[in-house]
């Protein structure tokens, strides 16, 4: 065998070549270097430690031992205080020992009974337990658990100290902790990142975590559940083995490709059908976004119309307070006021906006119908709110609405069409006996309530949560892979290298291999974002912002 550098001057890695006189066909040839740059391609910090990727620490080689209150603050039942790292041993020993002080462990992941002691005042080491003078101070009756490393939550050894939740004890706890030599408080989402780094939990699951500690209705914490267990990781890296397969034959290609025809011609067009497949799959998966974003941000509802028609007074109505003015004047509504509503599991982001008309003298009145157009076309949902008395008479009307509002106002990115619903209120002003509707909506489109008598709210809230959970519920059977702008993000980069590396490969005789080569590496590296497989040092610590201490 010999070791050569590559013909391709892109690859970044040098591989090991072995053919002529190894005695191998070009096929095994093939696959054993197809095996190796799958390996030397895969390198970094989450698959093995072998290979620290710079900047990132692997926490197994911190000195330091990190403790923090896990539970949440003030008085409680039980608080859970952790410590993670190389001294969470020695500090169960001498802290919570066993009967008479004896240096004894309990059995890995179940919970005892313990006392927990103040530490020995000897500085701070870890070592006196024996039965030598009085016993340090009782602090508490607690449960101990010990979960040694590397199966436990950061991948460290890790102590749990289950203590009577009393700021008291928590305050002597984590006073006795602090005063260990080589310990101290840990950093917000300080445990989640030795997870990370020590390849407990890829940068996905991180963000599941993350999601489902925020989650406050039940379509998140389904989703953020899922995310957490991985099922967003095992697509996303099952796509990234497919396509490292790729690269290898297309780089397999570049060094074989004068005297192993055969071989390579088929590598190469078995490696552009796997790719165009995947393509069209994560095209499909990015359309579906949006579903996963509403659930972890928000569906966002614009409630839209003319001045008067009871717009403030429906997003009240709803918020069972004054959220917004309502006055009789019309165009008292110029900025945006929005509120957070639970709906079908969702959170529903409700926004009131200016009321729309064609002509305004008032230049603060037209600034808030540029604002009501632009919240009119990020919305998911538009809700068109009418008098009952003068409904919509064609669908033109709505958009020349809107139009007038746009006029001069800089424009938003067109998201996915916003689907239109319409509210006809005050039906209580109707005639006796007599109903509104409008022929532009479809009749499960539509309702008629009176924001006054409260007449109709109820079903009209019951059918919009139908809507908003059917639309963009979690979906069990598969849900949602891009939750967040980053994961978009990555995702449709890796696309479009997809789309660059199909085009170049299929320009026949002379096609530019190297080139094409180095956008599949880039779409391998774009999925290797989402998860964390490769460098994201700069994400980090927007990605650990979001946690909290002890968590
Ligand atoms: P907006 O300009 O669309 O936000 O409308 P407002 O919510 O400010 O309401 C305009 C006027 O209509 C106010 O005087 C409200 O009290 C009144 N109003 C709102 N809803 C109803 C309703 O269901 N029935 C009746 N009779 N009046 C209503």
């Amino acid at each position: 065998m010999r070791l050569f550098k590559p013909s391709a001057a892109l690859l970044p890695l040098y591989l090991i070549h072995a053919r002529g006189g190894s005695g191998l066909s070009a096929r095994a040839v093939l696959s054993i270097r197809r095996a190796l740059t799958a390996r030397t391609s895969a390198l970094c910090l989450n698959a093995d430690h072998d290979e620290p990727r710079s900047g990132l620490t692997p926490s197994n080689t911190l000195a330091e031992t990190i403790f923090a209150l896990s539970s949440g603050g003030g008085r409680a039942g039980v608080s859970v205080i952790r410590i993670s790292g190389p001294q969470a041993r020695e500090v169960l020993l001498q802290m919570a020992p066993g009967r008479q002080g004896a240096a004894e462990l309990p059995p890995p992941r179940q919970a005892v009974l313990r006392r927990l002691r103040q530490p020995s005042e000897h500085g701070g080491g870890c070592g006196d337990r024996g039965g030598e003078g009085p016993p340090a101070e009782l602090i508490d009756q607690a449960l101990v658990l010990w979960f040694p490393g590397p199966r436990s939550f950061t991948g460290e050894d890790v102590v749990e100290l289950h203590t009577h939740g009393s700021r008291a004890v928590v305050a002597a706890t984590l006073g006795a902790l602090n005063s260990i030599r080589g310990l101290r408080l840990a950093e917000p989402g300080e445990f989640t990142r030795q997870a990370f780094s020590n390849g407990r939990m890829s940068l996905t699951e991180v963000e599941g975590l993350g999601d489902l500690i925020n989650s406050d209705t039940e379509e998140q914490r389904k989703q953020a559940l899922a995310q957490m267990e991985g099922v967003q990781r095992r697509v996303f890296e099952g796509w990234r083995e497919t396509l490292l397969g790729s690269l290898a034959h297309t780089e397999a290609l570049i060094d074989f490709g004068e005297d192993a025809d055969d071989v390579t011609e088929a590598a190469l067009s078995g490696a552009v059908s796997r790719v165009r497949s995947l393509r069209a799959e994560m095209a499909a998966r990015l359309r579906d976004g949006e579903r996963g974003e509403a659930v972890r941000d928000g569906v966002r509802l614009a409630i839209l119309g003319p001045p008067n028609a009871g717009k403030s007074s429906l997003l009240n109505a709803l918020a069972a307070r004054d959220a917004a003015i309502v006055s009789p004047t019309a165009g008292t509504t110029r900025d945006v006021v929005s509120l957070t509503l639970e709906l079908g599991g969702l959170p529903v982001v409700v926004s009131d906006t200016a009321g729309l008309r064609a002509e305004t003298a008032d230049e603060i009145e037209r600034q808030g119908m540029a604002r009501a157009a632009k919240e009119a076309a990020r919305a998911h949902l538009q809700l068109w709110v009418y008098d009952a008395l003068a409904p919509p008479q064609s669908a033109e009307q709505l958009e020349a609405a809107l139009a007038s509002a746009r006029a001069g106002a800089e424009q938003e990115p067109q998201q996915a069409e916003p689907q239109k619903l319409l509210l006809l209120n005050k039906v209580d002003l109707l005639p006796e006996g007599t109903a509104s509707a409008s022929a532009f909506f479809a009749a499960d489109r539509q309702w008629g309530v009176s924001c006054l008598t409260g007449e109709g709210v109820q079903d009209f809230l019951t059918s919009l949560a139908e809507i908003v959970k059917r639309q963009y519920g979690a979906d069990e059977r598969e849900p949602a892979l891009v939750t967040r702008a980053r994961h978009v993000q990555h995702l449709t980069a890796c696309v479009k290298a997809l789309d660059a590396f199909v085009e170049l490969a299929q320009l026949g005789d002379g096609a530019p291999l190297d080139i094409a080569t180095e956008e599949l590496r880039t779409a391998v590296n774009e999925l290797g974002k989402i998860t964390g497989r490769v460098d994201v040092e700069e994400l980090l610590d927007v990605i650990f912002r979001d946690f909290c201490i002890g968590k």
